[in-house]
């Protein structure tokens, strides 16, 4: 890859980190982080979602509890805290010019503050929120309060931004008043047409009055000016995806062409025969391999649905041709699981597969190994590429639960190992469509029926009252020998909660059950390796979990999946979950536990886990359930991670961008006319520096 820098960097000031503010700590800007958001650009990118309405003027005689107001009072008399340790708030007797009364409440008052900026019998404007108590106006900590004079500071309507704790709405809005005068002009990119067509104004006119917003209709995602950013991310996207597969099919690959023969002797030792699915999509990927293309190409299956088959049977193709075979997975747990299935399968068959990760002894001779091709198979995480390990000669590598990268990670992962076929296998469905858009730097494969034979998993919805009979319920299963997997609700973007969420379960069974196990995100990976452990081999019942045995793990015994406050987890999460359990021969159940405060989406999300297994089904809900702004697993799910555009809304413009994209590229195949140059900007200001970049 030539990862050059790119030739249209962004303006330094885009990509300049936020400047201190007076008056903010260090700590609290080190937050802003935590929204993603450490340079200019983030900034500007970072969008209100409603805003606070202060045009109102209403005298108090007329205001109503919830209204928010802006409005002349008079201070007439202050009743300061009694004594510092009181827990009783300050109060400040206003009156308005009609002489109506309202009190301004304050808690945590400290010094002579409040005497400086409500001195008793001076005019200020107050802007806040009012509330009743008994039939008394109260306004707790008024938004505004200013001296006649310096009316002009009062925000009439002000944008409110998504925050994390430590992070006000003054702060961002502080921050941006010093970056918006900045806001770089672009040469326009799109059609003209079409954005005469959609009443489009300039990126950075949209860019500007979203910062501005004058109604709350501005803020919705058809409002004009949200599509328009949503349409150039989208575009963006769309141009990295033809772009990374203009690429790949212009590459030779290896011509592999085995003889057949471990392939037949894997099948025939196999205690299952393959199903349609994975019988066709051998078919095609093997001649796929043949051909002397490179092969990139995307094999979508359901958990549980029988990839890694699949994925063997090709590797095994690469092998008798000569070459190599690498198997990458996102974690070491994986890889070794993976590791260890696999060895079983091809040890007999006189192939020699070797586990490469941080850990491995002797890692020279292994890398040595590799290098003159004495190794067959390596598996390892995905840092075997990132290594950069020497192998003699790559057929293929397969690469495990991709959807964790973006197209230009993709590209980057791709571009390490030249001539080589790819192989990308997901586990996390989406609708066919989409897969299309999403993915469309690659071909695509589906795996739609699974293996014979499984059971359904019985799902049940359980409010969170009846927690302790579903304790008490598990000593049954225990006594059949059954495992339990106990999944700890997210509390908060905060690991540390969750974590503490985790460890106060984990306390609580302990009492009841003493085999019982704890993994959570914040352990290494090797501290909860001999816990897994433990619970594989059965020397514990249960396994209090946070979100971390979401991917891959494999424990036939394990029968039980129970997840608190399911409300709160996506619905491509509570499928991977409850894709744990099942396994084996036994039946299995998955109770979801959901609390009293669960709104409609929440029970709507769980009605689909309970209706159906199949995880397209459930994709498709997903999409549908997807209420704008809903976050909710946003993370979690196969859908790329978009700042403006959202698919479940924004889906013609996907279309438009699609064919744009294609029409652009076409026209001007290396982005060389001034369009074409206006198209690289907005590749970079979307984070595709890789594809501005790119010799083309
Ligand atoms: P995933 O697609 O989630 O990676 P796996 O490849 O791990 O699924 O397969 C899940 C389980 O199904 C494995 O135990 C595997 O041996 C088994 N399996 C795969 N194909 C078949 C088949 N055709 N018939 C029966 N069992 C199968
Ligand atoms: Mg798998």
């Amino acid at each position: 890859m030539p990862a050059t820098r790119s030739s249209n960097p962004l303006p330094d000031f885009l990509s300049a980190p936020l400047p201190p503010l007076p008056g903010i700590p260090e700590k609290r800007a080190a937050l802003m982080k935590k929204l993603g958001i450490q340079n200019q650009k983030q900034l500007l990118f970072h969008l209100p979602v409603s805003l606070v309405d202060r045009r109102k003027n209403t005298p108090l005689g007329q205001a109503k509890a919830g209204d928010i107001i802006t409005i002349k009072l008079e201070a007439e008399e202050h009743q300061p805290v009694p004594h510092p340790s009181s827990r009783r708030p300050y109060r400040i007797w206003c009156r308005d010019e009609q002489g109506e009364r309202i009190v301004l409440i304050f808690f945590h008052v400290k010094g002579d503050y409040l005497q400086r900026q409500l001195p008793i019998g001076q005019w200020r404007i107050v802007s806040g929120r009012v509330e009743m108590a008994g039939d008394i106006l109260t306004m707790p900590h008024p938004d505004y309060i200013v001296p006649l004079e310096r009316e002009a500071e009062v925000r009439r309507v002000e944008p409110v931004y998504p925050l994390t704790a430590g992070v006000s709405n003054k702060m961002i809005l502080n921050y941006l008043k010093r970056a918006l005068p900045h806001l770089p002009d672009y040469p326009e990119w799109s059609d003209a047409e079409f954005i005469k067509k959609q009443k489009f104004v300039s990126w950075k006119e949209a860019l500007f009055s979203l910062h501005h917003p004058q109604s709350a209709e501005m803020l919705e995602p058809l409002s004009p000016a949200r599509q328009r950013l949503a349409y150039d991310e989208l575009l963006a996207h769309q141009l990295a995806l033809a772009l990374a597969r203009r690429k790949h099919t212009r590459e030779s690959g290896q011509v592999l062409n085995g003889d057949g023969m471990l392939v037949q002797k894997l099948i025939a030792s196999l205690p299952f025969t393959l199903t349609t699915g994975q019988q066709e999509v051998v078919c095609e990927l093997s001649a796929d391999m043949k051909k002397g293309h490179r092969m990139v190409r995307l094999l979508q299956g359901d958990v549980g649905s029988g990839k890694t088959i699949v994925a063997l049977l090709l590797m095994l193709q690469a092998i008798e041709a000569g070459t190599q075979a690498a198997l990458m997975a996102p974690t070491e747990l994986l890889s070794r699981q993976h590791y260890n299935t696999i060895q079983a399968l091809l040890n007999p068959l006189g192939i020699r597969v070797e586990l490469l990760t941080a850990q491995s002894k002797a890692k020279k001779k292994l890398q040595q190994d590799i290098a003159t091709g004495a190794v067959h198979l390596v598996i390892g995480t995905h840092a075997l590429i990132e290594q950069s390990v020497a192998f003699k000669q790559l057929g293929l590598v397969v690469i495990d639960e991709q959807h964790r990268f973006g197209v230009q990670q993709r590209l980057q992962l791709i571009e390490k190992s030249k001539g080589t076929h790819v192989l990308m296998m997901s586990a996390t469905p989406i609708p066919r469509t989409l897969a299309l858009t999403c993915y469309g730097d690659m071909e695509l494969s589906t795996l739609r029926e699974k293996p014979a034979g499984r059971k359904p998993i019985d799902t049940r919805v359980l409010p969170l009252s009846r927690l302790m009979e579903v304790v008490e319920g598990l000593k049954r299963v225990i006594a059949q020998g059954s495992r339990i997997y106990w999944v700890c609700p997210l509390v908060a973007e905060s690991e540390d909660l969750d974590l503490a969420a985790a460890e106060q379960r984990f306390e609580a069974m302990k009492v009841h059950y003493p085999r019982i196990g704890l993994v959570h995100g914040r352990m290494k990976q090797a501290d909860r390796e001999p816990t897994m452990q433990a619970f594989r081999k059965g020397e514990i019942d249960i396994l209090i979990a946070t979100t971390v045995i979401e991917v891959g793990v494999d424990v036939r015994e394990a029968t039980v999946m129970v997840i608190e406050h399911a409300e709160r987890f996506g619905l491509s999460q509570l499928h991977q979950l409850r894709g744990r359990v099942g396994r084996g021969d036994k039946p299995s159940s998955c109770l979801l536990l959901y609390a009293d405060s669960a709104g409609r989406t929440a029970h709507d999300r769980l009605k689909v886990m309970r209706e159906t297994e199949d995880g397209f089904e459930i994709a498709e809900a997903d999409m549908r359930l997807r209420g704008m702004g809903d976050m909710v697993g946003k993370k979690q799910s196969g859908f790329p991670d978009f700042r403006h555009a959202d698919l479940s809304v924004h889906t013609s413009l996907l279309t438009i961008a699609r064919d744009d994209a294609a029409y652009i590229l076409n026209r001007d195949p290396e982005l060389t006319s001034p369009r074409g140059e206006a198209v690289k900007k907005l590749l970079d200001l979307y984070d595709y520096e890789v594809f501005a970049g790119m010799k083309l």
